[in-house]
């Protein structure tokens, strides 16, 4: 019999509760130890805040959804459950909440004599995974819903947004899977690293089976991410006099994977198999020999030029091209690493060595073109680095990699082996927090965003950062219209409060300090680069980021945007002359 859920939730809370690092770990070993074998993969994924492993963790449940959902099973009215998300800003506290008060009046349709165990729960998450309708989805989180009391709603309501909010910083889960099977935590750091799933390398370490952990071809790793830097000094203060760069490409980051028995398959940076989207690319590959997984970045590429981001997005949003649109707007894979090759994991080795290993096999004459390698460069110094940014830039690049040539590849972190150093100052990744209507041409659509940071990697306030027009494409307002619209929380006319989960990447000249904003800073020319459909709320930046590009800024480090290599078309496009 698969443990109860309600047991799941005591853990969370106590962990909630404390504030100890060791404390934490050691109640999560406690629980885990306790559990059936089968379990073990369930709990460690919940706790890892995801649903299911790979990418089914992503439910397709936003605030729509879940709000019908709990509006469903709670009896509540829309109205109340706005109210209730106005006080909690969290799914899962307006879950326990709403659900608490249907229990007091007793209302007979919850009383669980169906207890919800981990098996359970698991289960349910996966029918939603593989729901064909959104109404399916609801179905499915309602029933859950009514199968539960709220300690565990509230988890569920969590686990479901991707977000247990129990401060289980980086690291702690991997330390209590050590210590509740006794390994090494290094060892369980290592699985993870190699199959990025807590459940399955909590299941290894207690069967005690960590050294089977590998890399598996079809399966895609998590993706090395870079810290972002604002200036070249910079660049040199943490990486020395030496640097190695290359190009920063403006499309999309994938995986792909070439094996004996495996057709060629690529995979989006939320893990997501998109061969069918980008078919040219895993054909190039059907009659070369070998087993390979590349890392890279999918550009628009035709007679050997690349395209701008602006076609990209014409192929982003087609599942699956008709040929005029291939012959129209081909894609390349621009290769930067090479993590492995015929039967041998490579990440550990030094980039240097991968990189000579990618090179040798001279992928871009073998798939005519369909593989090309990103631009590599050594620079010595600021003033060699900000020319090779202008470089980049009339390359008509986004910027620059900067990269540690001794660093081994690290899944799903943002070490300092990599450093992004974006056009001429860096953006901040934030959420749409309130849209309004807009004017002129944009009457009757929602096209101002106001936007906020995080408060702190462990502090997932929201503060007001700005405010900017979007510089989307009219079929693009449209559909976000149509989306605030939906999960607005309240309407105070001209502006609407909406349910934080639509990511932008916001452009700026300069941030100043200003009382005008709930983060103490303000944006002076904000304008939205990309909706990144790719992010999360949880990843977005944090009041930290942008206290740093201050401090940069304040210190004459930071380029203005009309600075070096000139603003690229697309920003001229989205320029708004307004101060956020
Ligand atoms: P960002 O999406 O702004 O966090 O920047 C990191 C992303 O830049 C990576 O996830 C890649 O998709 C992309 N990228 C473009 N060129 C490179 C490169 N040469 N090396 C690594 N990442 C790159």
């Amino acid at each position: 019999m698969s443990s109860p859920f309600a047991a799941f939730a005591r853990t969370a809370d106590a962990v909630a509760a404390t504030r100890s690092r060791l404390r934490k770990r050691d109640l999560l070993a406690a629980y885990l130890r306790e559990l059936e074998t089968p379990d073990v993969p369930r709990a460690a994924t919940f706790f890892a805040g995801r649903p299911l492993p790979g990418a089914a963790d992503r439910l397709g449940l936003g605030w729509v959804q879940q709000s019908a959902a709990l509006g469903a099973a709670s009896g509540a009215s829309e109205e109340a459950m706005h109210e209730a998300y106005l006080r909690h800003s969290d799914f899962g506290d307006v879950a326990a909440e709403l659900l608490a008060t249907r229990l007091h009046i007793g209302d007979e349709r919850t009383v669980a004599d169906d207890v919800a165990t981990l098996a359970g729960v698991e289960a349910v998450f996966r029918r939603i995974a593989e729901a064909s309708s959104g109404e399916g989805r609801v179905g499915l989180l309602r029933c859950l819903f009514e199968r539960v009391g709220p300690a565990e709603a509230r988890y569920i309501g969590r686990i479901a947004a991707r977000e247990l909010r129990i401060g289980l910083r980086e690291g702690i889960l991997e330390e209590a899977i050590a210590a509740a099977f006794g390994h090494d935590p290094a060892a369980v750091g290592r699985a993870l690293t190699l199959i990025g799933e807590p459940g399955e390398v909590a299941l290894l370490a207690a069967d005690d089976r960590l050294g089977e952990a590998a890399l598996r071809l079809g399966r895609p790793l998590r993706c090395m991410l870079a810290t972002p830097v604002a200036d070249a000094d910079d660049v040199v203060r943490r990486v020395g006099e030496e640097a190695w760069i290359e190009d920063k490409y403006d499309g999309i980051r994938a995986q792909l994977h070439v094996g004996p028995d495996l057709a060629p398959c690529l995979f989006s940076r939320d893990l997501k198999d998109v061969t069918v989207s980008f078919p040219e690319v895993a054909s190039a590959f059907a009659t070369l020999p070998g087993q390979m997984v590349l890392d890279g970045e999918l550009v628009p590429f035709r007679e050997g030029a690349m395209l701008d981001f602006a076609s990209l997005q014409t192929r982003l949003g087609r599942v699956r091209p008709d040929p005029e649109l291939l012959e129209r707007v081909p894609v390349a894979l621009v290769a930067f690493d090479l993590l492995h090759l015929d039967g041998s994991d490579l990440l550990d080795l030094p980039l240097r060595e991968r990189r000579a290993a990618l090179e040798a096999l001279r992928l871009p004459e073998r798939t005519g073109e369909r593989v090309l390698y990103s631009h590599l460069a050594t620079a010595r110094g600021a003033d060699q680095i900000d020319v090779a940014f202008d470089d980049a830039r009339q390359r008509r690049n986004e910027g620059l990699m900067v990269k540690d040539p001794g660093s081994a590849y690290q899944p799903g972190r943002r070490g300092l082996g990599w450093l992004k150093l974006k056009r001429a100052l860096a953006t901040l990744d934030c959420v749409v927090v309130g849209v309004e209507w807009g004017h002129g041409k944009r009457r009757g659509v929602l096209s101002d965003y106001t936007f906020a940071v995080r408060a702190g990697e462990d502090d997932d306030r929201l503060l007001t950062i700005g405010k900017a027009y979007t510089g989307l494409t009219d079929a693009e307002i449209a559909e976000m219209t149509a989306r605030f619209t939906s999960i607005t929380l309240r309407d105070f006319g001209r502006y609407r409060t909406v349910v934080p989960e639509v990511v932008v990447e916001i452009a700026f000249d300069r941030i100043h300090r200003s009382g005008r904003h709930r983060s103490g800073f303000a944006l002076r020319f904000p304008r939205i680069m990309r909706i990144r459909t790719d992010k999360t709320p949880a990843e977005i930046d944090t009041l930290a980021s942008a206290e740093s590009l201050y401090v940069a800024q304040a210190s004459g480090r930071i380029l203005l945007a009309t600075g070096a290599g000139g603003t690229t078309e697309r920003i001229a496009a989205t320029g708004v002359a307004e101060e956020g």
